[in-house]
């Protein structure tokens, strides 16, 4: 086979018609001045707009860049990515959304550090556009993740990045059920590398996280990389049970010195009460495990694909 991209850019788009072609158009106007062969991967994951529409005509327009592949439905921003991962040609990939929130025109910068030698590059969002919720949630995950886990990284939401192939193959083949890219690649690179990029507002469009997804989304990073909150989980269970013990053991003696007692109920709820939430507590972190484990073992695919457009 000749005519083999160099680099792979892998691009999710849920809901993106309004910035499909700004996007694509400054893509381009990058890629082409950059001067090495390249492909463009776009993964439609389920849009409800005209999305697909769009990539059909970008595709006509531009058969020898882009690929486009459709899931069946939506199944979330790092499936899209996986599949996208699972169709590149390239010595080199890049990731970045569509929404123009990362500008393309950093995407040389990132190139820059690979051919320099490093196998990933991240991208870390100075000046960050979003709303102050979403920046104080990422704040706060990140520094959970730099307590619980060995991955040092500055900033693992953002997505324009680089990475040599054999990085790529490596987290395809792992084929994680709730993969979290961002960390993954950190894991597995033998010399990273960040650099600062541009953030924009979004284009057009809305963010497609709600607190409930980035949630769930930073549950994924915990499950993925950690077992320190089962730990942590451990150690406040063996410190109640030694304090519970010690009542016990006073409870008794003054039962014997001093009589029964019959006062003090509430405080007993108080306690009970307390004790009853840390176990909740604790059912729900392993649950979180155990719900992890299930996906794995059940082996379902993580996508469908309903139509992959590309230049026989
Ligand atoms: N995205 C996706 N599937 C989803 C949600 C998002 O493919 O279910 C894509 C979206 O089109 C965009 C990228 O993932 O290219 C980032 O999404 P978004 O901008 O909504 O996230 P935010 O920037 O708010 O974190
Ligand atoms: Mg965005």
């Amino acid at each position: 086979m000749t005519n083999l991209p160099y680099i792979s850019i892998v691009i999710p788009v849920y809901n993106e018609e309004k910035t499909l072609p700004i996007m694509f158009a400054r893509l381009t106007a990058v890629m082409d001045k950059y001067a090495k062969p390249y492909e463009v991967i776009f993964v439609n994951d389920g849009s409800r707009d005209n999305s697909q529409v769009i990539l059909a005509g970008l595709f006509a327009q531009r058969p020898d860049v882009i690929r486009v592949v459709q899931f069946m439905r939506n199944y979330g921003q790092h499936p899209a990515i996986m599949a996208g991962f699972e169709h590149v040609r390239g010595d080199v990939v890049v990731t970045l959304d569509c929404d123009l929130q990362n500008p393309p025109e950093d995407i040389p910068k990132l190139l820059a550090l690979i051919e320099s030698g490093h196998d990933v590059v991240g991208g870390r969002r100075a000046n960050r556009q979003d709303l102050a919720w979403r920046k104080a949630v990422s704040k706060f995950s990140n520094i959970v993740r730099k307590k619980i886990t060995n991955i040092d990284m500055g900033d693992h939401g953002c997505m324009l990045r680089a990475y040599k192939r054999n990085i790529i193959d490596q987290i395809v083949k792992i084929g994680d059920a709730s993969p979290f890219i961002t960390a993954l690649s950190q894991e597995l690179s033998g010399n990273p590398a960040e650099i600062d990029v541009g953030h924009e507002e979004r284009a057009a469009g809305v963010s497609n996280y709600n607190l409930y997804k980035l949630i769930r989304y930073n549950f994924d990073l915990v499950t993925g990389f950690s077992l320190v909150p089962l730990q942590v989980f451990t150690i406040v269970g063996m410190f109640c049970s030694g304090a519970s013990f010690l009542l016990v053991l006073y409870m008794i003696a003054r039962r014997i010195i001093i009589g029964p007692e019959v006062d003090g109920v509430f405080t007993l709820f108080a306690i009970l009460f307390f004790l009853v939430s840390v176990t909740m507590l604790g059912l729900g972190i392993i649950g979180e495990y155990v719900g992890r484990i299930y996906k794995e073992v059940r082996h379902r695919p993580r996508y469908m694909v309903k139509e992959i457009l590309e230049k026989k």
